[in-house]
């Protein structure tokens, strides 16, 4: 973990036949047995003969069958395109397809992977992939490293759906967290973001209900020192979280 990856893009191998490019946005591919799924589909165009060539270099002859999108914001899917006209891959995402509440399931002879719908805190759209023989969890943009992942809020009723669905990933159990961007991450860090979350709600709380102005309550809501090597966390992700959170306790809708 680092407050600054590189921009030029790491390739970690986290199984046999299972593979994550991490950079910024991160794009991930594995074998089932025969055929391969990928993960997310990245921003720039431009990278898809590098991500090829990777994928080649990694998984021989195999060929991409799925490819995967978390959610479709445009930095999921650029080369979605590219892998259905070099691979014939089905592209599976929350528009292209129904994904059935109890999920839907990859399989192979050699892993298996669940696509589950976990909509309504990122986007309406989005989906996580479980490899539960692997440990490893894709959360697309629902874990940020400290960026509270709601498009509106936050208010009570989105934390306590962001309570619901972070209680379902860390049941998971996994290993390995793969995030839409930036480092891997552990259930551990799951776990410490719901509870960073309830704590500077409770700062947020003391601090208004004791008359102190806003500057004297986010020097309250100092970031956690344990969370200091959070990636991008220190640089604006806490400043930009606090703030969000003091101003709902401010209008009472957290
Ligand atoms: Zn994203």
């Amino acid at each position: 973990m680092t407050d600054s990856p590189t921009d030029s893009p790491a390739l970690l191998q986290l199984a046999d036949g299972l593979f994550v490019r991490q950079a910024v946005d991160n794009i991930a591919w594995f074998d089932l047995g025969g055929s391969a799924v990928v993960v997310d589909a990245l921003e720039h165009r431009g990278e898809a003969d590098a991500v090829a060539e990777a994928i080649a270099e990694t998984l021989g002859e195999t060929t991409v069958a799925f490819v995967i999108n978390t959610h479709t914001h445009p930095d999921h899917v650029a080369l979605n395109r590219f892998f259905r006209k070099r691979y014939g891959a089905e592209i599976v995402n929350a528009r292209t397809a129904e994904i059935p509440t109890d999920g839907r399931w990859f399989e192979g002879p050699l892993r298996r992977a669940l696509m589950l719908p976990m909509g309504g805190l990122h986007t309406d759209e989005d989906c996580i992939i479980h490899l539960p023989d692997d440990g490893v969890l894709f959360t697309g943009d629902l874990f940020g490293w400290g960026m509270i992942p709601l498009i509106r809020g936050p208010d009570a009723e989105t934390v306590r759906r962001l309570e619901q669905v972070y209680e379902r990933l860390i049941g998971l159990a996994a290993e390995r967290i793969v995030p839409g961007h930036g480092p891997l991450a552990t259930t551990a860090h799951l776990r410490r973001f719901v509870e960073y979350l309830r704590q500077m709600s409770e700062i947020a709380h003391a601090g208004v209900s004791a008359g102190r102005d806003d500057n004297e309550i986010l020097t309250d809501m100092a970031p956690p020192e344990d969370m200091s090597d959070w990636w991008r966390f220190r640089q604006w992700k806490h400043a930009d979280s606090a703030k969000k959170i003091l101003r709902a306790v401010r209008r009472r809708k957290l």
